[in-house]
């Protein structure tokens, strides 16, 4: 697509990024009446949402003293973006930039020009290069054990996570529900954790910790069955079996866009004043784990993203640059937030009903619509299942009730999920009088889902 399609007018402040960092910065400038725009972000440096999203429970984000899930804080702190005006792009900001004023940003479909910047896009995680590691990824490898740990492929099967930190441990620890053993692979001869979590992780007898050893390749058929790793203190080599193996290897900042434009430092992380938000060039301002390789936490990026949102409206201010919007009611109308869905049952099944969960409307659906039906599998820790969720339903809703969708969590179904051999969450079906049309896994462009339902629309 073409990027010049849509030319928007010159915004007071846009963000790119929505992780913590960024939607907090949102809310301060949207309360600001500066209207911001938040570009997202989609398929580059992690997922809508950011790493929140593929973890489960956080206990240390004040505010919440039994803890939340990673994904539903998100929600939470998007929905109070939305609340006070923040406008939305769901895409990638493909391109900046920043050697004239207005800065320009690119995203696949759209051109913007902008006054200041607050740049939010967080760390990915790393992989290891390997060999086969291609070959396996989502075929037993993953980046993410909270999002893919309840995967039928991995219930009482040994698994195997990489790495010494803290991601590790929770990883490891994590996956102990679901595989029969779990091996911890640490290159050195002690972990780099938290003591708590390392004590943790020591203690469970479900873990198997494998000091000074290092990761060489990769085998199996269809699906990862061996690990060859190397012993660093006698350099013999081994074979771990192991059905699943979780990359927790540490991240790199998202900051390829800004090469050459911003100063970084060696690791690419962005430069700031020593606590303060202000990069190399004035009107540009860095938050959250883009800037940060020591603190690394949700509420760190909240914080560091406010004080980037207040820095970045003095600055407009004092240039005589900010446009405010007027607000005809001081109080907006309370956010939305998301609803859990009733799984249906013989009693409550509505035929009729567009979105339903369960394996008993899945049945139903599928010997007796007409319809093309989407199939969603998902479990209740994946945070890109958030993402697509509301994406499926938007495309049934533009479908005016010609198509039909069902969500199947594959922990509450772990027949079904295996009887359609699903190896990861989220995975969508597309299926017209019984017969398979497409399937995807992870998730994808909105229109994706929709040309694949309008070619099966009459
Ligand atoms: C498994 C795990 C568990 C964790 N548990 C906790 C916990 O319990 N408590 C805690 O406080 N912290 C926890 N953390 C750390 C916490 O998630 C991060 O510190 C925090 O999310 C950083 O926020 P951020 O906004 O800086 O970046 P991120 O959350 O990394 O978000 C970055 C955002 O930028 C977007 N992006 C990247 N590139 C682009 C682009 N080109 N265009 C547009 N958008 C882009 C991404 O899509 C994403 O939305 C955990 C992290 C992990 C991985």
């Amino acid at each position: 697509m073409a990027a010049e399609s849509k030319e928007l007018k010159n915004e007071n402040l846009v963000i790119i990024g929505s992780g913590p960092a960024g939607y907090t910065a949102a809310i301060y400038a949207a309360r600001a009446n500066l209207q911001p725009l938040l570009i997202t972000g989609f398929k580059q440096g992690g997922i809508p949402g950011g790493q929140l999203m593929t973890t489960t429970f956080v206990e240390n984000f004040p505010g919440f003293p039994n803890g939340v899930k990673g994904p539903e804080l998100m929600d939470l702190i998007k929905a109070q973006a939305l609340r006070w005006g923040t406008k939305l792009i769901e895409e990638d900001a493909i391109s900046i930039d920043l050697s004239k004023r207005p800065f320009t940003i690119l995203t696949n479909t759209q051109k913007i020009k902008s006054h200041s910047l607050i740049i939010s896009t967080g760390a990915s995680a790393n992989r290891l290069g390997l060999k086969n590691e291609k070959s396996f990824w989502s075929k037993g490898i993953s980046a993410c054990a909270i999002c893919d740990g309840a995967t039928p492929q991995f219930r009482n099967e040994e698994l195997a996570v990489v790495g010494g930190g803290d991601s590790a441990c929770e990883e490891a620890e994590y996956l102990t529900k679901y595989g029969s053993h779990v091996h911890l692979l640490v290159r050195s001869n002690k972990l780099k954790a938290s003591a708590a979590m390392a004590d943790r992780v020591a203690a469970n007898s479900n873990v198997t910790i494998h000091w000074e050893t290092e990761l060489l390749d990769v085998s199996g058929n269809e699906w990862l069955e061996k690990l060859k790793v190397k012993r660093k203190n006698t350099n013999q080599q081994d074979e771990i079996f192991a059905k699943g193996l979780f990359y927790a290897i540490g991240h790199t900042p998202n900051t390829s866009l800004f090469t050459n434009q911003l100063d970084t430092d060696a690791k690419g992380y962005l430069l700031t004043e020593p606590g303060r938000p202000e990069t190399s060039l004035e009107g540009v301002y860095a938050a959250g784990d883009v800037a940060d390789s020591e603190w690394r936490q949700g509420v760190t990026a909240a914080g560091s993203g406010c004080k980037a949102a207040l820095a970045a409206e003095r600055w407009l201010s004092k240039n005589n640059l900010a446009t405010l919007i007027k607000r005809d009611d001081l109080e907006p109308s309370k956010a939305e937030t998301t609803k859990t869905l009733e799984v249906s049952n013989k009693e409550n099944f509505d035929p009729d009903k567009t979105w339903q969960k369960g394996s008993y409307a899945l049945r139903k659906l599928y010997h007796e619509t007409e319809k093309p039906l989407f199939v969603i599998y998902t479990s209740s820790s994946c945070g890109p299942c958030h993402i697509l969720k509301p994406q499926l339903q938007r495309v049934l809703k533009e479908s005016q009730g010609k198509a039909m969708g069902v969500e199947i969590d594959i922990e509450s179904d772990q027949e079904i999920a295996k009887q359609a051999d699903v190896s990861g969450t989220p995975t969508v079906h597309l299926f017209k009088n019984k017969e398979l049309k497409e399937q995807w896994k992870g998730v994808k462009a909105r229109s994706e889902y929709k040309s694949a339902l309008e070619s099966l629309v009459d």
